[in-house]
Order: structure tokens, then C-alpha cells, then sequence
């Protein structure tokens, strides 16, 4: 039975109960079939697009694939990948789409021009980049191992121990000999993000193949337990970069969200003063401007080697650097599958503080009403 019987039905049937006055049939006009499902088909085997040139990334179409109608997934991949890339349209500007096409350039010609200072970067090397500590707890990878070596000041953000000395100081000079490259070379330098106007994007000269492993390896086990509900157990892509503080560089940056679903950031260098992080509570879009609860205040002073990872959507922000240089890494980490299910689905978030406060005073509101409605109950009872 379709959707318009089983309407014409009910009318029908409220016509009969006298909850509908009895009159012409209430036409009911013909909905859009939608292209794709809100929830994603948890049991379907997404096919890989990755050896296709479609324009998008390719994990976009894997995560896409999921919410197709069920007649949908029964297609070629060619039609799948021609169909989703038609839906893709309605979201990427053309814009969008050109610059994503300059940068693969742009890259592509840094890649085959500059010659790397330390290439012992390239290839991810755990026991010359992590401490043991933090080896041992993700090789255990269970969350008692990973609990040993975290401590969690607030709500959403983690702290450990993670990079040695001897890698902090490969990778400020790695950083430094690229920058010296793009001076020489007169090439243009695209900033890590639109706050930051100093530091360089790793993935740009390199390194992105070591940090896609380092985020598979060794942060997706921790994301997987700590930051589930976020797209942690779906980490596909990251933005990897350095972010430089000090005289003549930026001093501070003012509060705002990471576009990641969580972020990594571990400060590389030892010689400064100030420039410690605040946090400042978890906030969807509609809230990013509102007051901050006193248990979601944390800052947090940088120590070199350590790492914070949090919640992507947490505001923050960075006190001025007043002396020395201050260098951090950060790896945005992002979820395509993730990305996708919250564009389907539009629903409330369940971590944004003042979502939550809101959800939690409505439930208050409604048990007062019902309380007072049986208190007049009891009133009038005889
Ligand atoms: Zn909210």
C-alpha cells in the first residue's frame, strides 16, 4: 500500500470517528520522492571510490553511498558515483570545486620541487616519534591503557604525553627549511586557515601520508573510545599543519571552533612565554556566540611534547605569546561519514552545552506544568 492510500485511509477513518468534518476529500498532494535517507544503511558495504576522478573526495561518495534509497544500491557503481555527484552539486558551489582543483595543483608542485631537509619524517616511526608511554598505551589499545596515560581537565578535551624531544626539533627544522625554499623559490605560501597568518600546511610539502597515519594508527584508537558520538570511530581525512606565535608572527588568536570533529594539537618548541590555550565549552552554530558555564571554563599552558586532543566543536582560543617563538602542531581530524549524516539530518546536537541546558530546562519546565496540573487536580477532586 503507498503513502497516499494509507493517508486517504486515515482521513477516511478520522471522517467516520468525527475528528474531521465531513466534507470533499482533503486532497493530499504528492511528495517529492527524496534522493537520499536521513539514517544511514548501517548494514550496507560501501564500495570504494577512490580510483574514480569525480571531482569530490572519494570517502564523500563511500559515506553518501549509505544513505542512497534501498533500489539505489542495487546500481553500478558508475551510476551510484554519477547520481551522488548530481546531489554533491547542491552543496559544493563551482567555487568550491575550482579551488579544490587549484590546490591539488598547487601541491602537486611544491611535491615535485622541494627537496625535504629530514627525510626520516616522511615515513611514521614510532619509536623515534612517540614516547614510550604512549606507545605502550595504544599498542594495549584498550581504554584502561588509554585512561593510564590521559587526564581529562573538562568536558570534551585530553591531555598526554606524546611526541619526543629529538621529533619536535626534526619537524621545527623541517618547517623552517621549507619555509626557506618558498622564500627562495619565490612560490606563494597558503596559510593553514583564514585566523592563522603565519606557520605552513605539513600536508602541502609531504607529510600527509605520514599524518593520514599517524591519525589511523594512533588517534583514531583514542577517538574510537573518547570521542564516538563525534565521528571518532570514522576518521578518514585531516588538515595537518604548524601554527607559529611571537614577535613579528601572530600573537594571539581569538575564540572560535576547529572545522574538525576532533582536533590534535601538541606544541613543538621550548622557548617562550604565555600563549596558553582557553577553553571555553562545546557549541553547535546556533550557539557559538552564547555565555560560557563556569565548569566549561579551562586553560590549559603548553609543554612541549604534550598533547591536547579535543572535541573539534569546543571554543577556544590562544593568550598572546609575549616572549620567544611558540610553534604548535595540529591535525583537524574529519569524518566524511559523519559530515554527511549530520548534513541529512539537521537534528539538535547532543553535546553543545547550551543545546543541552535547553533540552534540560524544557524537561524541567514540562514536570513543574505536570506537577501543578495534579496539585489543581487534587484541588477539585472531592
Ligand atoms: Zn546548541
Amino acid at each position: 500500500m503507498n503513502e497516499r492510500v494509507r493517508e486517504r485511509e486515515r482521513i477516511r477513518d478520522e471522517v467516520r470517528a468525527g475528528k474531521r468534518p465531513m466534507g470533499p476529500p482533503v486532497p493530499v498532494p504528492p511528495k517529492p520522492m527524496p534522493r537520499l535517507m536521513p539514517d544511514p544503511n548501517k548494514d550496507h558495504q560501501p564500495e570504494s571510490y577512490e580510483d574514480l576522478q569525480l571531482g569530490y573526495h572519494s570517502s564523500l561518495f563511500s559515506a553518501l553511498e549509505r544513505h542512497l534509497r534501498p533500489e539505489m544500491l542495487t546500481a553500478t557503481r558508475d551510476v551510484k558515483a554519477n547520481f551522488m555527484r548530481d546531489i554533491l552539486k547542491d552543496y559544493w558551489s563551482p567555487q568550491r570545486l575550482e579551488r579544490d582543483r587549484w590546490y591539488k595543483t598547487y601541491r602537486e608542485r611544491i611535491i615535485r620541487n622541494y627537496q625535504p631537509l629530514h627525510e626520516e619524517l616522511y615515513t611514521l616511526n614510532p619509536k623515534a616519534f612517540f614516547v614510550p608511554e604512549f606507545l605502550e598505551a595504544i599498542n594495549v589499545n584498550t581504554e584502561q591503557s588509554f585512561r593510564s596515560i590521559m587526564s581529562r581537565p573538562a568536558p570534551g578535551i585530553f591531555t598526554f604525553k606524546m611526541l619526543q624531544p629529538h621529533f619536535c626539533e626534526l619537524l621545527l627544522s623541517e618547517v623552517e627549511n621549507f619555509k626557506k625554499w618558498v622564500h627562495e623559490a619565490k612560490f606563494r605560501i597558503k596559510r593553514p586557515n583564514i585566523m592563522n597568518k603565519y606557520g605552513a600546511i605539513l600536508d602541502d610539502f609531504g607529510l600527509e601520508t605520514m599524518l593520514h597515519r599517524l591519525m589511523e594508527d594512533f588517534i583514531s584508537p583514542l577517538s574510537k573510545v573518547f570521542f564516538s558520538g563525534i565521528g571518532g570511530s570514522n576518521l578518514d581525512s585531516h588538515h595537518g599543519f604548524i601554527v607559529e606565535y611571537g614577535i613579528n608572527r601572530d600573537v594571539d588568536i581569538d575564540l572560535h571552533v576547529d572545522d574538525s570533529e576532533v582536533t590534535l594539537n601538541v606544541c613543538l618548541s621550548k622557548e617562550f612565554l604565555g600563549g596558553e590555550l582557553f577553553f571555553r565549552g562545546m557549541r553547535c552554530d546556533k550557539h557559538l556566540t552564547t555565555a560560557t558555564y563556569s565548569d566549561e571554563i579551562y586553560d590549559y599552558p603548553h609543554v612541549t611534547g604534550q598533547a591536547v586532543l579535543h572535541h573539534g566543536r569546543i571554543r577556544h582560543g590562544a593568550k598572546a605569546t609575549t616572549s620567544g617563538r611558540r610553534v604548535n602542531l595540529l591535525l583537524w581530524c574529519r569524518s566524511s561519514r559523519f559530515r554527511v549524516e549530520k548534513m541529512l539530518r539537521k537534528d539538535c546536537s547532543s553535546w553543545c552545552g547550551v543545546c543541552n541546558q535547553e533540552k534540560e530546562d524544557s524537561k524541567r519546565s514540562l514536570e513543574r506544568q505536570l506537577e501543578a496540573l495534579l496539585r489543581k487536580g487534587g484541588e477539585t477532586t472531592p
